[in-house]
């Protein structure tokens, strides 16, 4: 009879204890839901680019993780570009460097948006990219992104491809060609024989990937092995042997990392060092393996 009684109490207790949150929080409750709701920001950043490179549909794709700028913080946008962020009506923001790739434009002030927010309506952004110079923007951030997604799930925990955003300076004064000098990629804008080289991926990618080889395990340790590196990459990523369609103004790729394409296809210029011929030797022996696998 005691258990009995024991019961109605804890009964009459929890009722009474609901009651009181009923009548009494249920009003603070009602609030902080409508706080949740007033006061939260989100949004999606999307980029105009050029599919692969030169002369592809302009394709539009998510800006990932890229920084947004609130009044009152900073987030990263996820996979698909979206965004949310605590915060008040009135507050600005703007995409700034992301989180592994900081596009520096070297032809004049870099992208940017910068507006009011209002919290509980979504912002839906886009890089509305469409000269030269903005596509090497947009083309660029993509690109490495892109490189750095995929390297992340195999290395998880490296410091530089998860906590560094790299400098990428593109649209530099000057023509045919792309380098990585220890810290960040440089491309340089369109010539008289070349085009952009930020708007190529393959570009992009294969200047990324010398900054990957030396900030993995081991570090850089040859030269014509970190011209693979990249090549490899760009290629794992389009599933194409060529490298850089377009990087040309005709059409024509900077190499072809078949070795039944190269050398008969693959351009020879005073640019194209023994490093290059090194990628596509190294390149035409993963090839030869590929094939003979499966
Ligand atoms: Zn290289």
């Amino acid at each position: 009879m005691g258990g009995d009684a024991a019961e109605t109490a804890r009964r009459q207790h929890a009722g009474a204890i609901l009651r009181v949150v009923r009548r009494c929080g249920g009003r603070g409750e009602s609030w902080r839901i409508q706080d949740r709701i007033l006061y939260q920001f989100s949004g999606n950043l999307t980029s105009k680019v050029d599919t692969r490179t030169v002369n592809d549909p302009i394709i539009t794709v998510p800006n990932i993780q890229d920084r947004v700028t609130v009044d009152t913080g900073e987030t990263l946008t996820d996979q698909n570009g979206n965004w949310s962020w605590p915060g008040a009506d009135g507050d600005t923001f703007h995409p700034s460097p992301g989180q592994h790739c900081t596009v520096r434009n070297k032809a004049g002030s870099d992208m940017s948006i910068t507006h009011f927010v209002v919290a509980g309506t979504p912002s839906n952004d886009l890089f509305d990219a469409a000269t030269e110079f903005e596509l090497a923007q947009t083309d660029t951030y993509r690109s490495v992104q892109q490189a750095n997604s995929m390297l992340r799930t195999v290395y998880t925990t490296n410091n530089w491809l998860n906590d560094t955003s790299m400098g990428a300076n593109v649209n530099i004064n000057d023509a045919c060609n792309a380098f990585w000098n220890g810290l960040s990629i440089n491309m340089y804008r369109a010539g008289s024989y070349c085009n952009n080289m930020g708007r190529i991926l393959d570009v992009v990618v294969h200047e990324y990937g010398h900054g990957v080889d030396q900030n993995l395990p081991g570090g850089a340790q040859d030269g014509g092995l970190g011209e693979y590196i990249g090549d490899q990459m760009a290629w794992l990523m389009t599933g194409d042997d060529r490298m850089g369609p377009y990087f040309f103004l005709g059409g024509s790729p900077v190499r072809d990392l078949d070795p039944r394409a190269s050398p008969a296809t693959a351009h020879r210029s005073s640019r194209c060092t023994i490093k290059a011929r090194c990628s596509e030797l190294s390149a035409g022996t993963s090839a030869r393996t590929w094939w003979r696998t499966g």
